[in-house]
């Protein structure tokens, strides 16, 4: 019996493997497999018209002028040759047929595999908006180069909608360049929705703090393009911001509409079990995978949208690819995200819920701070602003599930 599966679920090392979209996932995954002695043969298959690159500097330096597009560029002649991937650039997938493994492409062609990745991420929320008016989204390499373009030059008025990830950081960067820099948030405050009321008031802070007009609880009536070049943004209260640059950042959507036929599970992002099986030969990874996620022993279905999470879900992929899904374990994982605001470090380690307690335990006047979360008797997570040591002594402890009286003591020692 455990022979039979074997055969019939693990990956064959001389086999083939498809992965759909071209990101960080899809080359950890590709580079997991490689590492691991596998021979076969891995075709990535994405639509952007790039090689795989690094997401993060776009809204940091990319947009600040700093780097040009070309420095986030993930593979190297040396690195392409080395991992003997068959790059398909600028070709979207538009169905799978998860029993035959077979995925439809949008130029007619179809390519059948052992088994099959989906890595295709995530998509910007958009806004509506009156004809004529340019808002900047920040997700891709040409989203980058437009807003770097946009934000260099003399000062001018820049609006940001939305005060998550995106509009902090893109604040920050339009700030450090010398523009005046309003952010229009609908939450209260800004961020408490990752980090809690206490902690989203102390990232407000920032933007006030570095001379950003931030808005929170705010409704968009409209977006119309106004005089000479300029966009205005009405508010629900009556007002209305004049924009020489707009950004947007609501958020984002998994891109699973290439999946709606393919009956695979859908529920904002695709199913997957503990070890990111969607099928016994189909997985899903990255920020498009909502995967069965068990920690301090409550499972729950969850989706990460950060960096780590997705190199981390690539690697494991390729672990799973080779041993099949029957001798796959559940993944173990520590969340991880950092973000970089008006010169400060962002960082989380673990994931907390909204209803766990969370204790500033250290706190100085220029906004650097370390909180950790409490779940029961458990420390669930820890947020630290520009404490990278502080944060990065409780991984070990975060990973071996450590009481939260524990995490205090290290404080102290
Ligand atoms: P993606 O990187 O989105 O890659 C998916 C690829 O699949 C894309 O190229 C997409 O075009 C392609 N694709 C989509 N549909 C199809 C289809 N049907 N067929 C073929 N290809 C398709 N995280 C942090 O932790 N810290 C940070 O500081 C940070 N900064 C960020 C800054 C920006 C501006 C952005 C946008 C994200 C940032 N992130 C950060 C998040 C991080 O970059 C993402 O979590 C990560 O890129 C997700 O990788 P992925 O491979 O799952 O998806
Ligand atoms: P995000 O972090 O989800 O934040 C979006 C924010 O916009 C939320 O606070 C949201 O409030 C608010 N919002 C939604 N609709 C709005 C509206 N109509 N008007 C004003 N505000 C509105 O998403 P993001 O900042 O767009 O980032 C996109 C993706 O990139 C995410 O996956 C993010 O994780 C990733 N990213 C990560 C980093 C990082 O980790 N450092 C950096 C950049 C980007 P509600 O919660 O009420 O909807």
């Amino acid at each position: 019996m455990a022979a039979s599966l074997l055969m019939s679920e693990t990956l064959a090392v001389d086999g083939s493997v498809l992965i759909v979209g071209g990101g960080l996932a899809a080359l950890r995954c590709a580079q997991g497999l490689r590492d691991q002695g596998f021979i076969g043969s891995i075709t990535m298959v994405g639509d952007e018209p790039h090689l795989p690159y690094d997401r993060p500097p776009l809204s940091k330096q990319v947009a600040t002028g700093k780097w040009p597009v070309e420095k986030t560029n993930l593979v190297d002649e040396e690195r392409r040759a080395a991992l003997r991937v068959d790059f398909v650039l600028g070709t979207r997938a538009v169905h799978l047929d998860p029993d035959r493994r077979e995925v439809t492409f949008d130029d007619g062609s179809k390519r059948v595999a052992d088994r099959v990745v989906i890595a295709t991420g995530a998509t910007p929320r958009r806004l509506a908006t009156g004809a004529d008016v340019v808002a900047h989204y920040v997700r891709t390499y040409e989203n980058g180069l437009q807003l770097a373009s946009s934000l260099s030059g003399p000062p001018k008025r820049v609006v940001v909608i939305g005060a998550g990830f995106i509009g902090a950081e893109v604040a920050s960067s339009a700030r450090s360049l010398g523009h005046e820099v309003t952010v229009l948030e609908t939450l209260a405050v800004p961020l408490s929705t990752v980090l809690g009321e206490q902690l989203g008031s102390r990232c407000a802070a920032l933007h006030e703090r570095n001379g950003t007009t931030l808005l929170t609880g705010v409704t968009i009536e409209s977006i119309e393009a106004g005089d000479d070049g300029t966009t205005l943004v009405a508010l629900l209260d009556g007002t209305t911001h004049v924009a020489d640059v707009l950004v947007i950042g609501i958020g984002v959507v998994p891109n699973t509409d290439w999946l709606n036929e393919s009956g695979i599970e859908l529920d904002n992002g695709v199913v997957v079990d503990g070890a990111l099986f969607a099928t016994d030969t189909v997985m899903a990874i990255g920020d498009v995978a909502r995967f069965a996620w068990t920690r301090l022993g409550a499972t729950s279905l969850t989706r990460i949208e950060h960096w780590q999470v997705a190199a981390d879900h690539g690697q494991f992929a390729a672990t799973g690819l080779l041993r099949g899904r029957a001798f796959s374990p559940a993944i173990q994982l520590l969340p991880y995200f950092w973000s970089d605001q008006y010169g400060l470090k962002l960082q989380m380690l673990g994931r907390p819920e909204l209803t766990d307690e969370v204790n500033i335990v250290l706190e100085e006047e220029d906004g650097k701070l370390l909180a950790l979360f409490r779940r029961g008797e458990a420390l669930s997570a820890v947020f630290a602003i520009s404490k990278p040591k502080q944060l990065m002594g409780y991984r070990q402890l975060l990973l071996d599930g450590c009481l939260y009286d524990e995490a205090l003591k290290l404080l102290n020692a």
